[in-house]
């Protein structure tokens, strides 16, 4: 079993991830893609716990951050209002989407799915969590991600273009949430190229702080 951590130890376990591309309308521009968010899925076998070494694949062209805001769910269901997939989210993190890009846009060229580009072993190194009682307006965080000391990516919950609730809304239209389900929310802009080597640090504004070593 795959787990998350919470800032106090506590660990809650990690049941499917899902993700969404887009919900940043300056990212859609920046990759010259249609502000329209799609949806995939990335393995729990993704997933790299505070303090995991993150070994980032050899040999296979540009790897790229992709910083964003992580919701994990207390509880699931089918065909959820918006409000009401909005009150499963119980903590909220911060994680990487790590994207095999050179892969990713040969996958795009032949119309293949993103799977290995954004699959891969280790390509979401995540945060400790946050419990969502100690957010106070979660309408209003915000995150940024800094590359060797350089800041790349702000962003805010409030320019996504499909909100918490109607993102999971939206997904379960098609498939059912479940308790221990980690929602990806999408990348703001100033995603890039990251290499062995690399230090970084994931800030969830007034929240939490989370370095991050590459090798
Ligand atoms: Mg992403």
């Amino acid at each position: 079993m795959h787990r998350i951590s919470m800032l106090d130890g506590a660990e809650l376990p990690v049941n499917k991830v899902m993700a969404v591309g887009r919900n940043y309308a300056a990212h859609a521009a920046e990759m010259n893609a249609a502000a329209e968010p799609v949806i995939f899925s990335k393995p729990v076998t993704s997933l790299v716990s505070p303090g995991e070494p993150i070994i980032l694949p050899r040999e296979r062209g540009s790897i790229h951050y992709e910083c964003e805001l992580l919701v994990w769910l207390k509880d699931g269901g089918t065909n959820l209002k918006a409000e009401e997939a909005a009150a499963l989210v119980a903590a909220y993190g911060l994680g990487l989407d790590l994207t095999l890009r050179d892969i990713q846009a040969e996958a795009k060229a032949k119309g293949r799915p993103w799977t290995l580009a954004k699959g891969f072993d280790g390509s979401m190194p995540v945060s400790r969590f946050v419990p969502v009682g100690a957010v106070d307006n979660p309408d209003q965080l915000e995150f940024s991600f800094t590359l060797n000391d350089e800041v790349k990516q702000k962003g805010k919950v409030s320019n996504m273009i499909l909100p918490i609730g109607e993102l999971l809304s939206y997904i379960s239209q098609w498939i059912t949430l479940e308790r221990g389900d980690l929602i990806l929310t999408g990348t703001p802009e100033g995603v890039g190229p990251v290499s062995p080597g690399d230090n970084a640090l994931m800030v969830l504004h007034n929240h939490l702080e989370q370095p991050l070593h590459f090798s």
